[in-house]
């Protein structure tokens, strides 16, 4: 069972398997992805609700990667439904992914190059802006913390 993001939607994202997601992704979807979506649930995608529990048990695990501040509230249920349902999360939102590991979610990319390999992200300060390769954790230039980002 693969669980859809959005951009699953957007970039059309192709897989002969089973798939599933969540009722607020519809609601991120333009026109044209939204009528992707209105195809692929015609043709059985499961539209999921997760329950309380998964929810707080995905917000709990987020808050002790870090993660949570960037997660939106679809990016929770969609990791919760993914829990539920024991899927592969299809995302190549870093965020999205990373909790996943952490839950021991599987995860499948949209884009070729999944979270195994070589992440190539950018750590940028919160206090003066600065982007650094390596996450520095403090800012060396001003002491203030440093988030992810994709750069
Ligand atoms: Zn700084």
């Amino acid at each position: 069972m693969r669980v859809l993001d959005a951009s699953a939607f957007i970039k059309e994202y192709n897989t002969t398997g089973r798939t599933a997601t969540v009722p607020r992704v519809r609601e991120e979807l333009t026109a044209e992805s939204g009528y992707r979506f209105d195809a692929l649930e015609g043709s059985g995608m499961h539209v999921h609700v997760p329950d309380a529990t998964a929810i707080e048990h995905v917000e709990r695990t987020a808050r002790d990667t870090g993660d949570l501040d960037e997660l939106s509230e679809t990016d929770v249920r969609l990791l919760a439904a993914t829990l539920e349902l024991d899927g592969t999360l299809v995302t190549d939102d870093y965020a999205m992914q990373n909790v996943a590991e952490k839950l021991s979610i599987g995860i499948d990319s949209i884009d070729q190059e999944g979270i195994t390999e070589e992440r190539d992200w950018e750590f940028q300060c919160v206090g003066c802006g600065r982007v650094y390769d390596d996450d520095p954790e403090r800012c060396p230039i001003c002491g203030s913390e440093c988030t992810r980002k994709r750069p």
